[in-house]
């Protein structure tokens, strides 16, 4: 069986966690009612997706 050379070290397994930190994506103004949305989501605010509503929002 192949064994390891060499122990990770502890910078190298932190340096290799790094890439597994998740990110959240930038929000982006809605095209329809301008607040802000996250990419290829439907609007929370108005509901709309892809320039048409999808999602009816309930007001009170
Ligand atoms: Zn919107």
């Amino acid at each position: 069986m192949a064994v390891p050379k060499r122990k990770t070290s502890k910078s190298r397994i932190r340096s290799r966690k790094r890439a597994h930190k998740i990110t959240v994506p930038a929000a982006q103004p809605c095209p329809n009612c301008g607040q802000p949305h996250l990419p290829h989501r439907v609007c929370p605010a108005c509901g709309y997706y892809k320039g048409r509503q999808v999602v009816t929002i309930k007001t009170e």
